[in-house]
């Protein structure tokens, strides 16, 4: 086993991994920027290193800053957490280079599967369904206007190097398909720095169900009890539950051996996501996450497994500690709330600035994790989530109580946040009857300050 981690990465993600290092006996270095001096996760560790000034570019993603810390603070692997580099093939493979551990998937896999046409290809070759669309990226030359006739409008242009819902444009008629394809590859190009994109079929009413996998090193595979990620607001994820209201056991088990067969055709090891759409009783692939997910807790406490432990164990070369029967297991409903620091009556403006008071929900069933404190500053640079609240209980009308409980009881003082928009959706009839699709917010009105968007 590992003597020591360094964990690239800040926020809540990096108390994450430090908490599990501590229970496993493992040392953990945090690296930090000038932004970051006051957060909690240089406290909690047993080292810190600076490693560069605020923006993100100067330092969590400097990976000769990262490397160099871990090599003088003698640490055998790294954590990257989720965003920053832990998707970067080609700083794992710098990892492995200085003989670090990566705690993540082997650069091959993830090339495989990172570029989001890339991984439908390998969707399609593992006999999973995708949505229908083009084979690939749109290449220079072809007849855009005749290959979108023929999937079919509306269709949905999407950037391959895409994330967090960004280069992603409806088109539901010829005339706006040649300057929506030009708009989404620029906004690719300045986000991720390519601008491929490709075009599939629009679903009108879907639902996000993802799968959570587990693979070792010695080609043992496993699928967790999916995650419904329906609640977005402009393709980002707000509320997370598991088991998904929506689901039959039948298509439960399907989607799993169809997250197996993917995970095993692409030679693909540690933790991961298989993300579905879901709509009238079929389900298509969309992409897959090769990393440790936000939303991770909320299989924690329905599979009651420790993801975080499982990573690094898995990382060290440990062989999965239970097979599928086990990793099926329900053992409860659950529920995530992503507390942003955001003004959600002001197109969610982010609100940096100084928590002067906070009080954070406690009890039965109720876990937070978060890097904030009262007195906390958080900073400019980076996303603007500072809490995430995850209630468990027996079945889903307890999990909704308890998470209204528990929203009543957070309170920040200084700082806007989205906990009250929460409260809004876990109280709404149709969030409660489970029947919804991805535009529950638009639908539903929750927003209506909200500006158009497509
Ligand atoms: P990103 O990586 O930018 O988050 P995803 O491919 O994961 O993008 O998609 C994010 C969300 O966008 C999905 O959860 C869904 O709400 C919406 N979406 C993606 N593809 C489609 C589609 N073909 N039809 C309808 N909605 C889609």
């Amino acid at each position: 086993m590992f003597k020591k981690i360094l964990i690239a990465n800040r926020s809540e993600i990096a108390v994450r991994v430090i908490r599990a290092c501590r229970e496993m006996g493992i040392k953990s270095v945090a690296v930090y920027s000038d932004a970051d001096r006051e957060s909690r996760h240089i406290s909690m560790a047993d080292e810190a290193v600076c490693i560069g000034p605020g923006p993100s570019k100067l330092s969590y993603l400097d990976q000769e800053a990262v490397l160099t810390a871990a090599q003088m603070t003698g640490a055998d692997a790294i954590h990257p957490g989720y965003g920053f580099l832990s998707e970067n093939a080609d700083f794992a493979e710098a990892c492995a280079k200085r003989g670090i551990v990566f705690i993540g998937p082997p650069p091959e896999a993830s090339r495989k599967l990172g570029f989001k046409s890339a991984g439908k290809a390998v969707a399609i070759a593992a006999n999973v369904p995708v949505v229908p669309g083009t084979q690939g990226d749109v290449e220079a030359g072809v007849d855009i206007a005749r290959v979108a006739a023929d999937i079919g409008y509306p269709v949905l242009i999407k950037a391959s190097a895409g994330g967090g819902g960004k280069g992603m444009r409806v088109v539901r008629q010829a005339s706006e398909l040649k300057p929506q394809l030009e708009a989404a590859a620029a906004e690719a190009k300045a986000a991720f720095g390519d601008g491929s994109v490709f075009i599939e079929k629009l679903l009108e009413r879907p639902r996000h169900v993802e799968i959570q996998i587990a693979a070792d090193k010695h080609g043992e595979v496993v699928a967790f009890p999916e995650r419904d990620c329906t609640v977005q607001r402009r393709h980002q994820k707000l509320v997370e539950e598991s088991p998904s209201p929506a689901l039959t056991p039948d298509i439960r088990r399907d989607m799993q051996a169809a997250a197996v067969r993917l995970a095993k055709s692409a030679g693909y090891q540690n933790v991961g996501t298989v993300e579905f759409l879901y709509q009238d009783g079929k389900f298509y692939f969309i992409e897959v996450n090769a990393r440790l997910q936000v939303e991770h807790p909320v299989t924690e406490a329905v599979a009651g497994v420790d993801l975080m432990e499982l990573m690094i164990r898995i990382a060290a070369g440990e062989r999965l500690p239970f097979g599928q029967e086990r990793a099926s297991e329900i053992r409860c409903h659950a529920i995530e709330h992503r507390i942003n620091a955001e003004d959600p009556d002001n197109n969610f403006m982010p609100c940096p600035g100084r928590i002067e008071e906070l009080e954070l929900p406690g009890g039965a069933g109720v876990r937070v994790d978060t890097h904030a404190y009262p007195g906390y500053t958080i900073p400019s640079y980076y996303d603007s989530m500072i809490a995430k609240l995850i209630v468990s209980a027996a079945d889903r009308p307890t999990a909704l109580r308890r998470a209204l409980r528990a929203l009543g009881e957070l309170k920040v003082r200084g700082v806007k946040t989205t906990a009250g928009l929460h409260a809004k959706i876990v109280a709404h009839p149709v969030f409660m009857a489970g029947d919804f699709d991805t535009h529950f917010i638009e639908k539903t009105k929750l927003l209506d300050k909200e500006d158009a968007h497509g």
